[in-house]
């Protein structure tokens, strides 16, 4: 720990730089259990729609159903006039419409029979899909477990790395921090350290009267990038 107003400076410009690091690593932990929950939710997706197109095919098939049926109960009816018919023209009218009504029924169940070929594909298909998406959802169910774990452990290090700042930041200038701190407001990376004449963030040379300035422990910006300068000793 640094002794001086100085070194407690520095000291925080090198904390801030590893709190970047540890917020970055969050953010990319975060993303990736989101990451994980969407490929979970695809894969849901994947098998509520092959149920629902099964389930729109078993409607297609009930309807068809009904019609059938309703022909059928329709003959049944003519069937049973063709007794009380009067002449054999009314019978053979009669003889006509039940006949109709068949080739309506027999066109209806190939239709139907289709339907239910592929309705037992796609169940089939189904089931197969399943299957494979379970272990899939197992593992990603897994692999979010601990990813969320690792999520919470990064977020507890940060909330210390957070506490730890404030601690730190007591110990620097406060014209100082002042300086830094608005500098950061706009950027992560606030400060750069000045080597052999130049800034060592964005290379470009600092006036020799600057540089001067900097090695005896005076705070001041980069002209060139705005980064508060300063020297190890
Ligand atoms: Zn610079």
């Amino acid at each position: 720990m640094g002794e001086n107003p100085y070194d407690r400076f520095i000291q925080l410009v090198d904390f801030d730089l590893h709190y970047a690091q540890s917020e970055k690593k969050f953010q990319a932990q975060a993303h990736w259990c989101l990451e994980l929950e969407n490929q979970k939710v695809a894969a849901q997706a994947e098998v509520a729609t092959a149920r629902d197109s099964v389930h729109q095919e078993k409607k297609q098939a009930a309807l068809l159903e009904l019609e059938i049926t309703g022909h059928a109960q329709e003959i049944r009816k003519k069937q049973a006039h063709l007794d009380t018919v009067r002449d054999a023209r009314e019978y053979a009218a009669l003889e006509h419409e039940i006949a109709g009504l068949q080739k309506k029924i027999a066109v209806l169940e190939t239709a139907f029979f289709e339907i239910w070929d592929r309705i037992s594909a796609r169940e089939e298909a189904l089931k197969i899909l399943q299957d494979t998406l379970a272990g899939r959802l197992d593992a990603l169910t897994q692999q979010q477990d601990g990813c969320i774990q690792e999520q919470k452990k990064l977020e507890q290090e940060l909330a210390q790395l957070a506490q730890d700042r404030v601690t730190l930041k007591k110990n620097v200038t406060p014209e100082i921090l002042a300086l830094y701190e608005s500098r950061r407001a706009q950027g992560d990376e606030a400060a750069a350290e000045a080597l052999n004449g130049s800034c060592n963030a964005c290379g470009s040379t600092l006036p020799s009267g600057d540089f001067g300035a900097i090695k005896r422990h005076v705070v001041m910006p980069c002209q060139r990038c705005r980064r508060l300068l300063f020297v190890r000793t």
